[in-house]
């Protein structure tokens, strides 16, 4: 008998259907002897909506009191779909009680839309686990220490699920998604795109950090942090398939180097359409430059990623960084009214038409001319490369979110990912 936690998303969730078809197959897993935690995301759309009708009465503040009621709001999504599947899961014939993330308690720290988990007490929930239940705890949420509701960030179920399997020492977590695994690529995007048996929890976590929404990047953290064997499978096959079968199918999410992943050298391809670029031109050239354009953004509570600062010209330089959509107008108010003037910069200019695409493999450590290849096929395929980024495993370039597809099919082709796998 295994401790094994399931999440599913929200598209899984998606309507009464959807939900009782969840129900059958974590009836399945608890009728072969397993003991079940189950970690629902939202009903699909559910999240959005409410976050839009907040929008509706008043526009977004990034005020703590604003941002509280949009987590008291939010969390309110999966406290629905986890009662619903507990109702599917007592119709199934199964004895099911699900729990919100204060009821657990999932403790979090305080920054409202984005906390971090602290601790979880399990007590209650393997209380009821020896009882015979299937416990269903929601995705998304916890609670901090003054009892204030907090969410973990858009597609923060993940993180709940690999959490709970974490501070349970569960034998497996099974991310169950619309899609039957982690691919080389976004499918949606690229139809050539493959599926990978395995992916190594780094090129996981490159991945989820430049994009790919498939896994939230903090569950993947927590995965190798924990070191929680996961796995990414779909929701969609029949609920009655064979049990082993389905537990061997999807992307495993390893934690070492085996042989055949050395053979790729790139692994996947991730883009990231939420970023926008900002520039600051004619910044005069002397030391302590970047910390006075970043230094203010940075106490904004602003996050920065992709930086540039061109040779200056006439004792003047362009300095150039990309931020979160969400971030954008006010990152520009800010340098704007404060920065600019304190510098004596010409200007501030925004693109907030670009997108950045990343190559991710951890081949790329032990061979040359990756990144040269990366800019070759850019090039052949006319498009301009803005920024570029590098680590020992990735490299990302910023270009016009017009050539997005393009890109991406280009890179996938050229670095053999159409074909499939040996
Ligand atoms: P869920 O609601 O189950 O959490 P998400 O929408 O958050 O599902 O994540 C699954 C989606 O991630 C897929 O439908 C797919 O479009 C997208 N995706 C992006 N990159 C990848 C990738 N490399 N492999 C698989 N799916 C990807
Ligand atoms: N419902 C939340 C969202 O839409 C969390 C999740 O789905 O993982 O972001
Ligand atoms: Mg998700």
């Amino acid at each position: 008998m295994a401790l094994i936690v399931h999440k599913y998303g929200g598209t899984s969730m998606g309507s009464p259907e959807r939900i009782r078809n969840v129900a059958k197959r974590v009836a399945k897993w608890a009728r072969a002897g397993h003991q079940m935690v189950v970690v629902p995301s939202a009903m699909s759309g559910e999240t959005n909506r409410l976050l839009g009708l907040a929008g509706e009465l008043a526009p977004a503040k990034s005020t703590a009191e604003y941002q509280r009621e949009l987590d008291m709001l939010a969390a309110t999504g999966e406290q629905a779909s986890s009662a619903l599947l507990a109702i599917a899961l007592q119709a199934e014939g199964l004895d099911a009680i699900s729990y919100t993330g204060w009821q657990v308690p999932v403790r979090t720290d305080s920054s409202y839309t984005k906390a971090r988990i602290e601790s979880i007490d399990d007590q209650r929930v393997r209380a009821d686990l020896a009882g015979g239940k299937v416990v269903v705890i929601t995705g998304f949420q916890g609670i901090d220490e003054d009892g204030h509701i907090t969410t973990l960030g858009r597609g923060g179920s993940d993180t709940s699920a690999v959490a709970i399997a974490a501070a349970m020492k569960a034998d497996e977590c099974l991310i169950y998604t619309d899609v039957d695994g982690v691919y080389t690529t976004d499918p949606r995007v690229v139809p050539a795109a493959r599926r990978l048996h395995t992916v190594s929890f780094e090129e996981m976590l490159e991945m989820a950090s430049l994009g790919s929404k498939v896994l939230q990047i903090r569950s993947v953290e927590f995965a190798g942090k924990y070191k929680v064997p996961m796995r990414v499978l779909s929701s969609f096959t029949p609920w009655d398939i064979d049990l082993a079968e389905e537990a061997q199918s999807g992307t495993l999410i390893t934690f070492e180097e085996d042989e055949k992943m050395e053979k790729a050298v790139v692994s996947g391809i991730a883009f990231n359409r939420g970023e926008a670029k900002i520039s600051v031109l004619g910044v005069p050239d002397t030391p302590g430059i970047a910390y006075r354009i970043l230094g203010p953004v940075a106490e904004a509570n602003i996050e920065v990623d992709v930086i540039i600062q061109n040779i200056s010209k006439d004792g003047k330089a362009d300095f150039s960084f990309t931020v979160n959509h969400s971030d954008y107008n006010r990152a520009l108010d800010l340098l704007r009214t404060k920065v600019v003037p304190e510098l004596g910069a010409q200007e501030v200019v925004g693109d907030p038409h670009i997108c950045k695409v990343s190559i991710v493999g951890i081949g790329m450590r032990s061979h040359v001319g990756v990144a040269s290849t990366m800019f070759r096929v850019l090039s052949q395929e006319n498009i301009n490369i803005q920024m570029i980024s590098t680590s020992e495993i990735k490299t990302s370039v910023v270009i016009d979110e017009k050539y997005l597809e393009l890109a991406v099919r280009a890179l996938h082709t050229a670095f053999d990912l159409d074909k499939p796998a040996e």
